[in-house]
């Protein structure tokens, strides 16, 4: 089964497509997976590999591991534009990602005052106040929406709660407005029991756009798989597909990247 893991809290500094020179903070064990989704495409592999043995790094080992490597950048001379929030699972469900958040906050201001903070999340979890304001904290919320239809979610994204239901995560992701960046994997194929999964038809896609624009998010990236998935009949959609797609959501008066 396909999976690249971050064996370590602190990783990189990496090149991102998106963001640029960004150190990533993994707030998932070092050795297995956590997440509330278990996404057909998802670089980590299936939850189904398990949690491994190290557990989920403290808030303070969080701080120690962070503040040592910026002090070594610093010292370095070297470039950083963003932290990232993202690594082996869903950051917002660490139970104290708003005192990390802190932390990280009062790290970036002390040693690279200019870098932004982004979190990667995939939305499951802004019905917890602590994690909703946390977000408003940050400087890229970026959310995770690759469907407004329940069935396309439950079939790509696999929410590991019965509960789950797009039209409330919607809503949720809603009050931010502004205050988030909505991202959007658009594939087609199919899941491992050969169910069709395909986000990129005229339903999909109007579904979408009317959610956007219950949104109203700073802005909308569109993505495609970029490297091997753990479901082995997925899909990349082109370049061009994913244009003409973001001119339709454009054509909506809602900001597009493409990336
Ligand atoms: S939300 Fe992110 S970490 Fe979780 S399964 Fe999906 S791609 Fe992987």
């Amino acid at each position: 089964m396909q999976r690249v893991l971050f064996h370590s809290t602190i990783f990189g500094p990496i090149h991102s497509r998106r963001l640029g020179t960004s150190l990533g903070v993994n707030l998932s064990p070092n050795d297995g997976k956590v997440c509330t989704f278990d996404c057909l495409y998802c670089e980590a592999g299936y939850n189904a590999q398990g949690p491994g043995t190290t557990g989920l790094p403290s808030r303070a080992q969080v701080a120690q591991q962070l503040e040592a490597k910026l002090r070594q950048m610093k010292a370095e001379g070297q470039k950083l534009d963003v932290i990232t929030f993202s690594g082996n699972g869903e950051p917002t469900a660490h139970p104290d990602f708003g005192g990390i958040i802190d932390d990280v906050i009062a790290l970036r201001d002390k040693y690279f005052p200019a870098v932004k903070i982004s979190v990667l999340s995939n939305s499951t979890q802004l019905g917890r106040p602590e994690v909703e304001s946390a977000l408003r904290r940050v400087d890229n919320n970026i959310v995770k929406l690759d469907s407004a239809i329940d069935s396309t979610i439950r079939v790509l994204d696999r929410p590991t709660s019965a509960r789950f239901n797009a039209d409330e995560v919607i809503r949720q992701i809603a009050r931010f407005g502004p205050q988030c960046i909505v991202q959007t994997m658009i594939l087609t194929g199919r899941d491992d029991n050969g169910n069709p999964v395909d986000n990129t038809t005229d339903t999909e896609i109007d579904a979408l756009i009317d959610a956007y624009r219950r949104i109203n998010p700073n802005e909308v990236m569109l993505y495609s798989i970029d490297r091997p998935t753990p479901a082995r009949n997925l899909h990349k959609v082109s370049r061009e597909e994913l244009e003409r797609i973001a001119e339709r959501i454009r054509r909506a008066g809602i900001a597009v990247q493409v990336s």
